[in-house]
């Protein structure tokens, strides 16, 4: 069916099935079955990016959220799932077994549960809903051109002016920037402050006078990332998370909810299912490619256990260096397959444009050099 081999079980069963309970298994099982009709899988694997086509997200959105299940880790007072986290990751690899569009909610997975957290009864009552229904999206825009592994050089400047802050500068490689209706952002407020002192954590319309949005084209045609400029970009200072001065403490909470909302067994899964279509499809298989495509199959049973155990609060590491690993491992596998997808279908259009599409996985959300510092670090280098 789906172009796989018998001897490689591409699509086996999720190793967290165990731990969600049968009867959540069967209504998650029922609902996408019901849900995912043929021309929104046939979206979701077209997906070569991070993101299915516009009409697949809003026709999923609408199912999910209909169902109460747009949000899965937000708790059930704020139109949450309200699941635990064995539920949340059954329901996601469940949901990718069978390639539910890709929805890149950063609304539902990084800025929401903050404003739950850390927001003001305000926030809560005017974003959370807008979040569920689709109506805002978000883009996070913490890089610029001389802040982004060192992300506390940054310098995007916010002048207080009564009750509003004045914004002036620029955010680099802004994904979804050109999409998205909102940003979550660090500026500094503080002029002679340096480092992660005198910043703010603001949110801001897109639509707001002085904001232009450039994308940026890569070599895969895509425009996902945008340059971001502000030129006097007025914006009231109630719209921000935590203290004036202390927007670093916001920003390593947003950093560890998204780590924590993190589920990528199943987009690896899903890239090995496309790499076996291409290599049915093009007829370019031997030996090697067989071993190759088994030996990813192997290296995905292994991360989706960490993947689990780590989510689950398994594993007794500092919460900073168990995300490092998933990070580099996923980024690198992911990597891995996307090159023997394309050894076995380099003709391919798909092969080469997931091939390219995953090249930057290893830069975003840090880069492979930065979380292996963080390791280093972690098991005592100097
Ligand atoms: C496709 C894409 C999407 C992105 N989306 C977003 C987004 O939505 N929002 C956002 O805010 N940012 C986003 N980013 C920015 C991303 O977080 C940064 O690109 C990343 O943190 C690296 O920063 P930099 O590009 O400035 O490279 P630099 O930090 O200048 O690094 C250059 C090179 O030096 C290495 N290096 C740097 N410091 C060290 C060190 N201490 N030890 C060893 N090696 C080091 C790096 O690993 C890299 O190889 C995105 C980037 C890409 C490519």
């Amino acid at each position: 069916m789906d172009g796989g081999f018998p001897f490689v079980q591409a699509d086996a069963r999720p190793l967290t099935c165990g731990r969600a309970d049968a009867a959540f298994r069967a209504e998650v099982d029922a609902f996408l079955d019901a849900g995912l009709t043929e021309d929104l899988r046939a979206a979701g694997r077209a997906t070569t990016g991070l993101k299915s086509e516009a009409w697949a997200c809003k026709a999923w959105r609408e199912k999910l959220a209909a169902r109460g299940w747009y949000a899965p880790s937000w708790p059930a007072e704020h139109g949450g799932a309200g699941w635990s986290t064995e539920q949340r990751l059954y329901f996601e690899n469940a949901s990718a077994a069978r390639d539910a569009p890709l929805l890149m909610n950063s609304g539902v997975r990084t800025i929401g549960p903050l404003i739950i957290e850390a927001g003001t009864p305000e926030q809560q009552a005017y974003y959370l809903p807008a979040i569920l229904r689709g109506a805002h999206e978000w883009c996070q825009g913490f890089s610029e051109p001389q802040a982004g592994s060192d992300l506390s050089a940054l310098s995007l400047h916010a002048e207080r002016d009564g009750d509003d802050f004045i914004l002036t500068g620029s955010k680099l490689w802004t994904s979804f920037a050109n999409y998205a209706t909102h940003m979550f952002l660090l500026a500094r407020c503080e002029p002679d402050s340096k480092g992660r002192d005198g910043l703010v954590f603001l949110l801001v319309e897109m639509g707001r006078p002085g904001i232009d949005v450039r994308p940026i084209r890569f070599i895969d045609g895509e425009e996902e990332t945008n340059e971001v400029f502000f030129d006097s970009v007025r914006t009231p200072a109630a719209d921000r998370i935590g203290e004036i001065g202390k927007g670093w403490k916001a920003a390593k909470q947003l950093m560890a909810i998204a780590r924590s909302n993190n589920t990528t067994t199943g987009l690896l899964r899903r890239a090995l299912r496309a790499a076996h279509r291409g290599a049915a499809e093009s007829g370019v298989i031997d030996a090697s490619l067989r071993m190759q495509l088994a030996d990813m199959a192997r290296r995905i049973d292994g991360f989706e256990a960490l993947e689990a155990h780590t989510a689950a609060g398994r594993i007794g590491v500092e919460a900073a260096p168990a995300s490092s690993v998933l990070k580099l491992l996923a980024t690198e596998l992911h990597q891995a397959i996307t090159e023997v997808a394309l050894e076995a279908a380099p003709n391919g259009d798909f092969a080469q444009a997931k091939y390219f599409a995953t090249r930057a996985a290893t830069i975003y959300s840090g880069t492979s050099e930065v979380h292996r510092n963080i390791l280093a670090h972690a098991i005592g280098c100097p």
